[in-house]
């Protein structure tokens, strides 16, 4: 099993359609929740469902094509045993990287928006996000190595930005391809890819 930022590549049926790179609703800035409701509530678990049905360890509203401010975020138990915020549920509303700290740190991530392809991303190792449970209650979370990478990530796509936004490199994003007759996982740059 494979996992990266928000990224799962294994899609199951989810609850929610998840909507992919040149969708423009993906690159608009998006609006701060103000209403704490039934809706809101409904929203968020309907996400929860969608993040685990595709293997994702995040998901951002605005991937669903909801331009609101609300984030998912889930590390897995299996696979993360040695990660001690995994099996940890976080739905965030508002969500706002408030301190980040430490020299940022280079590692993959994919993207359920875009998916097949993984890329090297600078992120803060250490991040304090500040936001809203979904009954208005205030939430502040410490988030360390991937986790820290994660929500850096789901809060980039609410103000449109994509992880691959910070990949300067063309070398550095690169396609995941599946070998058909053993169904292992392969790794080509993108430059190959489109040859
Ligand atoms: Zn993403």
């Amino acid at each position: 099993m494979v996992y990266f930022a928000d990224g799962g590549i294994l899609v199951s049926m989810a609850k929610l359609e998840i909507i992919t790179l040149g969708d423009p609703r993906l690159r608009k800035k998006c609006k701060p929740i103000k209403r704490f409701d039934k809706r809101l509530q409904q929203l968020a678990e309907d996400m929860v469902e969608t993040m685990r049905a595709t293997s994702g360890v995040g998901l951002a509203a605005p991937q669903v094509g909801i331009n609101e401010r609300l984030i998912v975020v889930e590390i897995p138990t299996e696979g993360f045993e040695d990660d001690p915020q995994a099996g940890k549920l976080f739905v965030v509303v508002n969500p706002e990287v408030i301190r980040a700290r430490g020299e940022k740190v280079a590692d993959d991530e994919g993207c359920l928006s875009i998916p097949g392809y993984i890329g090297e991303v600078e992120r803060y190792p250490t991040a304090t996000i500040k936001g809203f449970d979904v009954h208005g209650r205030p939430l502040r979370i410490k988030a360390f190595d991937y986790l820290a990478r994660i929500f850096q990530h789901e809060i980039d796509h609410l103000d449109g930005v994509l992880f691959i936004d910070h990949i300067s490199e063309p070398q550095k994003l690169r396609r995941l391809v599946q070998d058909p007759e053993t169904g292992e996982w392969l790794e080509e740059p993108v430059v190959a890819a489109l040859a």
